[in-house]
């Protein structure tokens, strides 16, 4: 059996880091939702063991790979004799702050699910998929949701409404660990207004969203890496309706509400950045997960 599942990108909308926990990992609050740019993984049944195969060669082909650590712990736990080869086709810039990586360790759970027959549940899964990584449990669901804890304990929340997001990926990835270890919590940082966001989605105010877009790890990439900043302003100077940085960066994405005024935007950032991307938000206007299946 073959079986190529979608693995798509997520945007924080907004992110807050309310403390350091004991346990050595900060608590976050942050809105999280899905965008139409997306990796696929294809995955078909081998007799034994994993293998790696992707179209980028930015990422790890071993045990450090998100996706094949998400096979490893399925064929452990379910003690799962059969094998599988998995080839990523990479379209998420790698250390983007975009959950790349997650999305392709969720995917992957999800597909291996079907294809050896677990059985298991989407919360099962989820539970599963937070051994791998804070953003996985998230991926593991999709949507639009409140993530709290280190990003496990989700609230659906209302989408987005239906408009573009272009996303500018500077040249340098970023380390998810330096920048939380660079945050520095006893400083006065402006938060975000999760009850203003959550308002603003659920009363469909496009305005409102772009208003309250939110993320305190922006100072901090930003002091270190200054293009971020620099691709906020020309994000803003062409006209997208709301501009802030994905997770613990790089990448700044744009809102913008017409597909005219992003494909301006994009025009404007020609020259100046070299990986841009023009995309649908999918919110809640979830495409099918699982593309197709082969037997
Ligand atoms: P997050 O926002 O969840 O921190 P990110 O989008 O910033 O993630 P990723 O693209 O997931 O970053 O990459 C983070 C690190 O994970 C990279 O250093 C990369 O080498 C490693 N990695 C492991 N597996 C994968 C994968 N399948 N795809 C991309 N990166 C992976």
């Amino acid at each position: 059996m073959d079986i190529s599942v979608k693995a798509p990108a997520k945007i924080n909308l907004t992110l807050d880091v309310l403390h350091k926990r004991p346990d050595g990992y900060h608590e976050l609050e942050m809105v999280m939702t899905t965008i139409d740019l997306a990796d696929r993984i294809d995955l078909t049944e081998i007799s034994g063991g994993i293998q790696l195969e992707s179209t980028s060669g930015f990422i790890p082909f071993d045990d450090r790979n998100l996706a094949y650590r998400a096979a490893a712990l399925l064929q452990q736990r379910f003690s799962v004799k059969k094998g599988v080869r998995i080839l990523i086709h990479k379209e998420i810039p790698v250390a983007a702050g975009l959950a790349g990586g997650s999305s392709d360790a969720a995917a992957t759970l999800k597909g291996l699910n079907k294809m050896w027959n677990l059985g298991l549940s989407t919360e099962e899964l989820a539970q599963l998929g937070l051994e791998l990584g804070s953003d996985v449990p998230f991926c593991v669901k999709g949507g639009t949701a409140i993530a709290r804890g280190r990003g496990e304990h989700l609230t659906p929340i209302a989408p987005p409404p239906p408009c573009w997001v272009v996303l500018a990926k500077p040249q340098h990835g970023v380390s998810t660990a330096e920048v939380f270890g660079a945050l520095d919590l006893a400083e006065k940082r402006d938060q975000p207004n999760l009850d203003a966001m959550v308002n603003a989605l659920e009363h469909r105010d496009f305005t409102g969203v772009c208003a309250n877009l939110s993320n305190v790890l922006e100072q901090v990439t930003l002091s270190t890496y200054p293009q971020v900043g620099k691709l906020k302003e020309r994000m803003d100077t062409f006209g997208a309706e709301g501009v802030l940085m994905s997770g613990s960066g790089p990448t700044v994405f744009g809102l913008v509400s017409r597909e005219s005024l992003a494909r301006r935007v994009v025009n404007g950032l020609r020259g100046f950045c070299r990986q841009v991307y023009a995309v649908r938000m999918l919110g809640g206007l979830e495409a099918p997960l699982l593309d197709k299946i082969r037997t």
